[in-house]
């Protein structure tokens, strides 16, 4: 089976899809949200009247906005050429996102629409508490009839708070509410076989049935001008939702009248369908919103074990301890090639998994001096890749 889907079957799939969707997350980036005086109304507009279409027709609707620097940086006429650092980054961030808000919040009152701003981290998601809370507040925001408008909180953001870039943050979203689909619009036209800057019969991929290395593969020949996700990042997001339930888009967001053609079932852009079996909410959680702060080498028994017989880690299988982590952070497990083959929450430090490391459990009192120890990672807290 390949990765792609015929033409037929791929249309089926699509009007299928959108006709089910009921709650859905769109991502706009700011490559199609500015130009060079700031930022532009008309696709401000056009974006308001869509997802006003969108609610209307009885959905639930997120949009996932970029565009707080750029719109920052054109307000107090800053040159493109400039390069910005972090600080100058945040300082823009705060300028532009009030600007940005107050453009929607115009916008979208010309359809009669209410909208909320939600500004995260990526610590406000990786905490499971406040992650659970961020979702009860987009729900009762549903609830409320609003939409709520999406961004990193970039003010406050620095390199190991950060999401790596809106792509990853709008997927995020649509898994922590189990959204139906993601729809990220960019400026480029879809995903492409071959590169169509240099092979005139480059052709786009339409369907997408499973995000394989292959499909990762061709995300170079889809290179947009602007913007810091690319075609990989966007990639890599729609695999995230697939992996929790949900289809993905990846398409052209200045086109006319988009969503209201996605909807109806048009062959544009590339689609990519759910995966077939959903991955548990904590898990997702796990495997996409935690970054590991170590890893662990495990011999072949134990790789076997995991991967082939769902089976928790147990420290006779470790030979190696890398990184520094405390109880309860993400770890990954690693073969004796470094391919890494799961992610899970280590009941011990890195400390204590070192000094217990190739013991059998009978063995650990003994020579570690440690009582009731089994397993360093339990099944329910691993996720295999
Ligand atoms: N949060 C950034 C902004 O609003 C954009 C990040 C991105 O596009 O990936 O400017």
């Amino acid at each position: 089976m390949t990765p792609e889907m015929d033409h037929e079957e791929g249309l089926y799939y699509r009007q299928t899809l959108f006709d089910k969707a009921k709650r859905v997350v769109i991502k706009v980036g700011s490559a199609i949200l500015t130009h060079e005086s700031g930022l532009n109304d008309e696709v401000v507009d056009n974006l308001a009247r869509e997802i006003a279409f969108l609610h209307n027709s009885g959905r639930e609707v997120i949009l996932v906005s970029s565009g707080a620097v750029a719109a920052g940086k054109r307000k107090i006429r800053l040159s493109d050429t400039v390069e910005l650092s972090i600080k100058q980054k945040q300082a823009l961030a705060a300028i532009g996102q009030s600007q940005l808000m107050h453009d929607y919040d115009e916008a979208f009152g010309h359809y009669d629409k209410n909208i909320a701003q939600i500004l995260l981290t990526h610590s406000d998601l990786a905490h499971r508490k406040r992650y659970l809370n961020v979702r009860n507040t987009i729900l009762t925001l549903f609830k409320f009839g609003v939409i709520p408008v999406i961004n990193e909180n970039d003010t406050v953001s620095t390199k190991e708070l950060k999401f790596s870039d809106n792509d990853n943050l709008g997927a995020l979203v649509a898994n922590l509410i189990e959204a139906d689909m993601f729809i990220c619009l960019t400026d480029v036209d879809a995903l492409y076989e071959s590169n169509p800057l240099t092979d005139p019969d480059a052709k786009p991929i339409y369907t997408v049935r499973e995000v394989t290395a292959d499909i990762e593969a061709m995300a170079g020949n889809s290179k947009s001008a602007l913007g810091t996700g690319g075609m990989q990042s966007k990639i890599s997001a729609a695999k995230m939702v697939s992996m929790g339930g949900g289809s993905s888009f990846i398409g052209p967001g200045r086109r006319m009248d988009i969503l209201k053609h996605l909807f109806s079932g048009e062959m544009v852009g590339t689609f990519f369908l759910p995966h077939k079996e959903k991955m548990q909410s904590r898990k997702r959680w796990i495997a996409y919103v935690l970054k590991p702060k170590g890893a662990l080498v495990l011999d072949e028994g134990a790789c076997a074990a995991i991967c082939g017989r769902g089976k928790s880690l147990l420290p006779s299988g470790i030979v190696e301890v890398r990184g520094d982590f405390k109880e309860g952070d993400s770890v990954r497990c690693l073969d004796g090639q470094d391919h890494s083959l799961a992610v899970g929450l280590s009941n011990f430090s890195s400390g204590t998994v070192s000094k217990i490391k190739g013991l059998r459990t009978s063995q650990i009192e003994k020579i570690a001096g440690f009582r009731d120890i089994e397993e360093v990672i339990h099944r329910d807290n691993m996720v295999v890749l």
